[in-house]
């Protein structure tokens, strides 16, 4: 049974990446009867930001990756965030400092910049090392004077004298790294101005998945390189060595070249884009782990879904995030939902983020249901417009006559743009409104503006308008260009018959009457 966590800062901003690692983590635990926990890591409280924890929540919630055991749940392992834990963290440090493993270092930052510049000008490694520490060795009469003078101080890792010796651990994706082993002295305890005592990030990574009992520890594989200190801190405190996994980063496509999708320049790298764009979470799941399992689209969602992830699938070069097929697949994936389903994630996500859709949408339940049923339920090709929920008015806003665009009349820039006389268009639509009949078989319905087009003229197609544009006001298609613009304010739109079926006879010859002024 893996015990694996999910460990975000809570820094007011939820990356897709976070998303991406907390899938994986849930996924191999929950297939091996293990526990996924979830452990709030607020060890930098510079960049904390209010509110983080419940916009980090919320998210979490969306796509469905709330924890076996965290901060609101509870578990037996905790507390889970990290500022609760200072005295477990206190604990070991003072364990380390008994035992030599440890020291306090009251080092200014001016003395510790005059290292770095003598190791620049000396051309060797930099870091705080062996002979160029400055307490590694001193006395305890020298750190009493310190403390006595109430100097603040951070307390250091003393490394294991190990310059030039390797080190080997195996990456559950990446195999076997042999890697130079660490002799830096890292900071363990951060400043003891701060209250409450923070421990650095390598410090709690040892103790909080140790005392956690984790058994699989993935993340970014920017921690890659620090897996040589965590194996020296795992052993100095007496914990059995972890098991690692490094994923690598969700890449974007730039010109020629890939790079990490960044918080600054990509929207979509923001978990709040797919939220307020309104992509189903089980759409955006699905594409992570494909991406994870590198076989993207290749399984129907269901399956996709309940396939487990393989961490030997997960690639050592990081995935494209690619957000035209994000939208296929999510168009996909909406394309099998009723009307019903549609109908409901509509009304949640309207609620947050477009009320004035909400509002129609209340009070117009069973017009948006026959809307949604245009030219999907139970054809083979269901209408692929609706990407996200955010899609929606453009795609069905038409069918509600609070959200269609009117025409204003013969002279509205998207009838002129036809090319037809306006005189001509008002005469048509006058007879087809006069003579209209709202039956229900649409080649009959259609029959009605074939007839209308020819005796007023228009040509009976394309190519024969062609040959002669003088000799006509437009074709057939224009003809029904006018009808289709006067009902769905586009030239573009689903079967206009069964449009006028969802809306009825009245509204069709209220969105027609402006024409026929
Ligand atoms: N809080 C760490 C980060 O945001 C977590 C890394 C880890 O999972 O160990 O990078």
């Amino acid at each position: 049974a893996l015990v694996t966590r999910f460990g975000p800062s809570p820094t007011g901003f939820v990356h897709i990446g976070g998303i991406y690692v907390a899938t994986i983590d849930q996924d191999l635990a929950r297939r091996t009867g293990g526990r996924y926990l979830v452990r709030i890591e607020d060890t930098d409280q510079s960049r904390e930001v209010e509110g983080a924890l419940e916009q980090f929540g919320r998210a979490f919630d969306y796509f469905g990756l709330s924890a076996d055991e965290d901060v609101d749940r509870g578990g037996d392992y905790g507390p889970y965030a990290q500022s609760a834990r200072e005295r477990i963290y206190l604990t070991y440090v003072r364990e380390l400092l008994r035992q030599g493993r440890a020291y306090l270092d009251f080092a200014t930052k001016d003395e510790l910049s005059d290292i770095t510049k003598r190791q620049q000008a000396q051309k060797v490694a930099p870091g705080y090392y062996g002979r160029w520490s400055l307490w590694r060795n001193a006395t305890a009469e020298q750190v009493q004077a310190k403390l006595d003078a109430g100097e603040p101080y951070v307390v250091r890792f003393r490394a294991p004298d190990d310059t030039g010796r390797r080190t080997r651990f195996t990456d559950a994706i990446r195999g076997e790294i042999e890697a130079e082993a660490n002799r830096n002295d890292v900071v363990v305890l951060k400043s003891s101005e701060q209250s409450p005592r923070l421990p650095t990030y390598h410090f709690a990574h040892a103790v909080d998945d140790h005392l956690m009992r984790v058994n699989l520890v993935i993340r970014g594989d920017e921690w890659i390189s620090s897996v040589p200190v965590h194996q020296q801190l795992f052993e100095a405190l007496g914990f059995e060595p972890i098991t690692y996994a490094h994923i690598a980063p969700l890449m974007k496509q730039e010109g020629s070249s890939k790079r990490k999708l960044s918080k600054r320049k990509d929207p979509e790298a923001g978990v709040d884009f797919y939220i307020e764009a309104g992509y189903p979470a089980a759409a955006v799941l699905y594409y992570l782990r494909g991406l994870a399992n590198g076989r993207l689209a290749e399984l129907p969602l269901e399956q996709a879904l309940a396939e487990p992830i393989q961490l030997a699938n997960c690639g050592v070069a990081g995935p494209l995030v690619d957000l035209v097929k994000l939208d296929a697949l999510s168009a996909d994936h909406i394309a099998t939902l009723s009307g019903q389903e549609i109908l409901d994630a509509m009304l949640v996500w309207a609620e947050r983020f477009d009320q004035d859709l909400r509002k129609v949408l209340d009070a117009e339940p069973e017009l948006a249901l026959r809307g949604l049923a245009v030219e999907r339920d139970g054809v083979d090709n269901p209408r692929k417009d609706l990407r996200k929920w955010s899609d929606f008015r453009a795609a069905y806003g038409f069918f509600f006559p609070q959200l269609h665009e009117a025409v204003t009349g013969v002279d509205d820039e998207r009838i002129t743009a036809l090319g037809v006389p306006a005189d001509v268009v008002r005469a048509l639509v006058r007879d087809f409104v006069d003579g209209y009949q709202h039956v229900e078989d649409g080649q009959e319905w259609f029959n009605q503006i074939r007839e209308l087009a020819a005796k007023h003229g228009f040509a009976r197609n394309a190519k024969e308008y062609k040959k002669d544009p003088e000799n006509f006001p437009g074709s057939i298609r224009e003809a029904s260009q006018i009808i289709r613009i006067a009902i769905t304010g586009s030239t573009r739109s689903p079967d206009l018959h069964a449009i006028t079926q969802a809306i009825g006879q009245e509204e069709t010859l209220r969105r027609l009457a402006p024409l026929t002024a």
